[in-house]
């Protein structure tokens, strides 16, 4: 038989054919009118995209890129920030904040696990400058309360500010950093918005533009005030990605088209999708026997999925590949070889969820028998859960960051 490679990986994920046809296109120069209207454009479609009145600063660079600009830029040398880490995107804060010489104090949860309120509250001091966070952890597939945390700054009065990397979590779960008071939101290209890696993105706050006007830690390509200056001109600083700005603008155009022209509205449907893929997935998982890495805090970028006692992850990862072209992720760092990873972040739909649940089902049939599953043990699973699944009545149960109520940290009464 032949084969069709398909991504089923969190980042780069598969690209959107309208926005490849974008980029091949974009033979123009950056300081053009041509630019600085598509630049404009653009620019405007990111806000909408975010959900956000803030200001939002495009950079050419890797998620990591734009990571680092908030802690450049809202940082100065010995200010003490706080690192919420359940992961190893979590540690890249850590990583980037140690760097820029911040007194880093960490809130660690296992692998797999979200961190507790109370510690979190615990390790918050007067001196805190900045709390930094994911709001997915793609290396676990969890999703952690940013609405939790946001509230408990804005509880304890403190002058923190709310650093959330949410480079899988826009386009995948629900999101308000103005109504939750959140000061940098940090997205990237090669995730929900479904064109190459290249380009990062960063909403951010009043609070965090005033702050800025203080700090003083190295920035010279990563000077977001520059940024926003050219910003406001329709340019940007440097020669950007114009490619893949015109790609973005593409894909924008095509998640509004999904929401009957709303980009607001296409947003939300991205969201619901891959709520529903991830669903379907886990049910199919469970039925096949196999274990969910973080069954209590799961999110809708990624799956987490353990390998049996005494199986390799990496045969899930290797056989899918090689039977049927698919590529999935193994753990990253010491959690390779215990899980594999399958993306929904994206440009993934029930189609792809099927077919992949199917592979799987193969996969797991030949290659891993002590499960003793039978072929649609997978699929009756996924079925069901689409045909049963209504996005209203699930959404009655669910805390502001979209997880079941039983197993978020707002349940309390007092949350809302
Ligand atoms: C992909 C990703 C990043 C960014 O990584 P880059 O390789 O720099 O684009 C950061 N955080 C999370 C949670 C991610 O999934």
């Amino acid at each position: 038989m032949i084969r069709k490679t398909r991504l089923f990986t969190p980042g780069p994920t598969p690209l959107l054919p309208a926005a490849q046809f974008a980029m091949a296109a974009a033979d123009i120069h950056h300081r053009t009118a041509e630019f600085r209207a598509l630049y404009t454009r653009v620019l405007a479609q990111l806000k909408e995209f975010v959900g956000t009145r803030n200001d939002v600063i495009l950079l050419s660079s890797s998620g990591t890129g734009a990571m680092e600009a908030s802690v450049s830029n809202l940082t100065s040398p010995g200010d003490r920030v706080l690192i919420l880490t359940a992961g190893k995107f979590g540690e890249r804060w850590s990583g980037i904040c140690k760097a820029f010489g911040c007194h880093v104090d960490v809130v660690s949860a296992p692998y797999g696990q979200t961190f507790s309120i109370d510690e979190v509250k615990a390790s918050l001091h007067l001196e805190t400058r900045a709390v930094f966070m994911q709001a997915t952890e793609t290396s676990t597939g969890v999703r952690h309360c940013v609405p939790a945390i946001a509230k408990l700054l804005k509880d304890t009065h403190s002058e923190a500010l709310l650093i959330v990397d949410a480079i899988t979590g826009l386009g995948t779960t629900h999101l308000d950093m103005d109504a939750w008071g959140v000061d940098v939101l940090v997205g990237g290209s090669q995730k929900a918005v479904m064109i190459p890696p290249g380009l990062s993105y960063l909403a951010i706050s009043d609070r965090a533009w005033d702050r800025m006007e203080a700090t003083y830690n190295p920035r010279y390509y990563f000077d977001l005030r520059k940024e926003r200056k050219n910003a406001k001109l329709g340019e940007s600083a440097y020669t950007p990605a114009v490619a893949l700005i015109a790609a973005l603008g593409a894909a924008f155009d095509w998640i509004a088209a999904q929401g009957d022209g709303s980009l607001v509205e296409g947003r939300k449907r991205l969201i619901e999708n891959a709520e529903t893929v991830a669903a379907m997935t886990r049910a199919a998982m469970i039925a096949l026997g196999l274990k969910l890495f973080a069954p209590d805090a799961s999110g809708a970028a990624a799956t987490a999925v353990l390998a049996p006692e005494g199986v390799d992850s990496g045969i899930f990862v290797k056989e899918l590949k090689s039977r049927f072209a698919a590529i999935i992720t193994n753990g990253q760092g010491e959690m390779k070889g215990q899980i594999f990873r399958i993306a929904h972040l994206g440009f993934f739909d029930y189609m792809d969820t099927i077919a992949l649940i199917g592979a799987l089902e193969q996969v797991v049939v030949k290659s891993v028998p002590q499960l003793n599953a039978k072929f649609g043990d997978g699929l009756i699973a996924a079925q069901k859960l689409y045909a049963e699944r209504s996005p209203t009545a699930a959404a009655d149960n669910k805390c502001l960051c979209g997880r079941e109520l039983t197993h978020c940290s707002l349940q309390h009464p007092d949350a809302k």
